[in-house]
């Protein structure tokens, strides 16, 4: 067998001492074509194979910005050595690896030879080459060029790489949110024309215009000159977005998430220091205690009980304020409008369906605006290397976390972005597993919902209520994980890393345009979608209207009412100003008009489409005490989490005696003698886990390849969700009783 192995590596790692031990006097030295970097070559000869050796030019990266470096980089592609030796320093093995990392990347096939470990021991340093070579996927070869040992070990192992014609796929690490959504999208067009992609993968390719590689960049425009604009277009776009955000730019990110990546593999237990080096980063120090084995995992439990605490104690005040805004425009807006169809449409459908979602708005914002400190500092990334270890057990990976928190681990996110950001994970099974199990968290549609309920019947807990939630949640997902990843997505894990980049302090402004961004999101989607279902609910609590026989037999009731009644009370109540003292008769006339109205209210919303559909459901759902009102409103969940809250707004206004009085929705539930708190708990875990949203649905369907996936979501999600909630209220109703 014949083959080329190119020996590559940072300056004084040791090549040339290994390239001569390798080939001996059979060496040739000559110069690249064109420039005047020396190229040598030569043969190493075993028994059962010959290799031809080239000695590339000492680079510390891949990316064009030396001569070196273009050199080695484009023997590489333009030769394709069938095997790359990357010669790296043991004794400084994190900047070392830096350029493996990037051979990982481009997915060409890599043999490592760790050099000079007679260095690296006596400093200190012991390192595990097997469990190095398990994490990085490649073979790793323990060597002193020096000495010539372990050079026959490294030559057997280059060898088989192409023997055994081992594949070899491009690495994909996670460059962060901003950048990681950007280059899906551009891989998509790269992919689509064809750009470079007969010379290199299209990940890669998207990665070097991120990269602003001149020589690429240049290559791109020749090839498609308007598709090689759009693409700059849009690295342009998120290199602004990083600068304002986290005061950044693209390489710097990408530069600083390899060395997380690398980092992350060291702290697996593959690098032992002895003795102090003297020379831990403050990064590293800090690490030292927040991922601590044992003090880590509690910190971050006390740090996200802390957001929560301080987001709804603080957040209490600004909601009070938005409710009775909303509340004086709909008392308002009906006092001018005449009743009737539109007074209806505008003050149940709009006002205080709509009204309902946005009242959360200042919460949804303090939420956002902790998480984002979380994420700007760095500290996520530790939260999943953490959650790594937990994850492994129930068939997942370390790197669904983030698809986990990116859909609402903490709180607030949303399982779309959270179901695409599965696409960094290699493995299919563990990756169906997580994109399957991601609508389990509390997105941001969730938590109003959450925080109505708990409003209204858990007042007094708010922080710990959302903290149980929220451990449920993720209890919930791991648990359905494991059970999917031993029934219908069955198969072993793979090995893989994580990223952990520098803390950062964030800067005031960068927290700022995260907050407000997401906020904004937040409240557009309130105006629009929230509104067009608000709006399609109410119609369908609105009609069919009570025919006119039953209107006319209230209002035949309500005047025996009236007539039975002394005359007195009757002219007092027709003449008093709204809240003015009354007299005992008049408020007890007043009372028996009231319930007539409620019952008559009743009447019509039951014989609405809506009010069929949820009473036709009652005799199921009554097993978990939701009544025909709140199967409207899960009904209309579907459509976007948030509609339950707006329906059981535009509900419960629609069933309202008095405008004039009207109490905020958490009011008007606390009082209904059909809610308790057993009720309210077996909703909110009915909400947490029952079937995704529509968009989210469509979503899971295209990622995982399949309609079946998508259906498998509603149905699985929902019996889950209902068999929880009934066992809450049938075992609560026992306990309580
Ligand atoms: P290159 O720049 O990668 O070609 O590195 P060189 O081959 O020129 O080596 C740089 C220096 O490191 C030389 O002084 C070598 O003798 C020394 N060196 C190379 N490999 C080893 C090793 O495994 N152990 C020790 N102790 N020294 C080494
Ligand atoms: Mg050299």
């Amino acid at each position: 067998m014949q083959a080329t192995v190119a020996l590559a590596g940072n300056p004084n790692s040791g090549k040339t001492t290994l390239f001569n031990e390798l080939t001996g006097a059979r060496q040739h030295v000559g110069n690249y074509p064109g420039v005047t970097v020396e190229k040598k070559e030569g043969t190493y000869s075993s028994n059962d194979f010959q290799l031809h050796i080239v000695d590339l030019p000492g680079t510390y990266s891949l990316t064009a910005y030396s001569l070196e470096e273009v050199v080695a980089r484009e023997f590489l592609v333009n030769q394709r050595p069938e095997v790359v030796v990357n010669i790296v320093d043991a004794s400084n093995l994190d900047r070392n690896l830096y350029l493996a990392v990037q051979f990982l990347e481009m997915g060409i096939p890599v043999c490592i030879a760790l050099n000079m470990i007679d260095v690296a021991k006596k400093r200190g340093i012991e390192i595990n080459a097997r469990k190095l070579s398990a994490l990085l996927g490649v073979p790793v070869v323990p060597t002193i060029a020096r000495t010539g040992r372990g050079k026959k070990e490294l030559m057997d192992s280059a060898a088989r790489i192409v023997q055994e014609n081992t594949e070899f796929f491009p690495l994909t690490i996670s460059y962060g949110d901003d950048i990681d959504s950007t280059m899906i999208e551009m891989e998509k067009e790269i992919e689509a024309n064809r750009l470079l992609t007969d010379t290199y993968p299209v990940r890669w390719v998207a990665l070097k215009y991120m990269e602003n590689d001149e020589q690429i960049l240049e290559k791109g425009r020749l090839q498609n000159p308007e598709l090689a604009a759009r693409l700059q277009e849009m690295v342009k776009k998120v290199s602004h977005h990083l600068q304002d955000t986290l005061d950044t730019y693209p390489e710097a990110m990408i530069a600083d998430q390899r060395y997380g990546y690398i980092k992350s593999i060291l702290k697996q237990g593959v690098i032992y220091q002895k003795y102090d080096p003297n020379r831990l980063y403050s990064s590293d120090r800090i690490d030292k205690v927040l991922t601590n084995r044992f003090l880590g995992p509690l910190i971050m439990l006390a740090i996200i009980a802390g957001l929560y605490h301080v987001v709804f104690t603080y957040s209490e005040v600004p909601v009070g304020w938005l409710e009775s805004v909303f509340g004086w425009i709909s008392a308002g807006v009906s006092a001018i409008l005449p009743d009737g169809l539109l007074k209806s449409l505008i003050v149940s459908g709009i006002i205080d369906g709509v009204g309902g979602v946005l009242g959360f708005v200042p919460l949804i914002m303090f939420m956002f605006f902790g998480i984002a400190f979380l994420e700007d500092s760095g500290y996520l990334a530790r939260v999943a290397f953490m959650l790594d270890r937990v994850f492994r057990i129930f068939g997942l990976h370390g790197s669904s976390v983030m698809a986990f928190i990116v859909s609402g681990g903490i709180a607030g996110g949303c399982a779309v972005p959270g179901v695409m950001a599965t696409r960094t994970l290699k493995s299919p099974r563990e990756r169906l597993a997580t994109l399957l199990t991601v609508p389990f968290m509390n997105c941001g549609a969730k938590l109003p919902v959450f925080a109505l309920l708990i409003a209204a019947f858990f007042a007094e807990y708010e922080a710990l209520i959302m903290f149980m939630i929220t451990l449920g949640a993720w209890a919930g997902a791991l648990l359905v994980a494991k059970l999917l990843r031993v029934t219908v997505i069955k198969g072993s894990a793979t090995p893989f890393v994580m990223e952990l980049p520098p803390y950062r302090m964030p800067t005031f402004k960068g927290l700022a345009i995260h907050t407000w961004e997401r906020t904004w999101q937040y409240i557009k989607k309130a105006g629009t979608i929230i509104l067009g279902f608000s709006v399609i609910l109410w119609a369908m609590m609105s009609f069919p209207a009570l025919p006119d026989s039953k209107v006319v037999e209230f209002e035949a009731r309500r005047q025996a009412v009236m007539d039975a009644a002394p005359a007195a009370s009757v002219s007092e109540l027709e003449s008093i100003p709204q809240g003015a003292e009354l007299s005992r008769e008049a408020i007890s006339l007043k009372e028996k008009l009231n319930g007539m109205h409620y019952q008559e209210a009743e009447t019509a919303l039951r014989y609405s489409i809506a009010g069929r559909i949820g009473t036709a459901l009652e005799s199921v759902s009554r097993l978990a005490g939701f009544d025909w009102r709140t199967n409207i409103a899960l009904v209309g969940g579907f459509a976007a989490k948030e509609v339950v809250v707006s329906t059981l707004g535009t509900a419960y206004s629609l069933g309202e005696v008095d405008p004039e009085e009207t109490g905020a929705l958490s009011e008007a539930l606390a009082k209904d003698p059909g809610w308790s708190p057993l009720v309210a708990l077996g909703l909110i875990v009915f909400t947490m886990f029952y079937s995704p949203c529509f968009v989210s649905v469509v979503c899971i369907s295209r990622e995982s390849g399949s309609w079946k996936w998508g259906a498998f979501a509603i149905a699985f999600n929902t019996l889950l969700a209902f068999g929880l909630a009934v066992l809450i209220y049938q075992v609560g109703s026992v306990i309580v009783s």
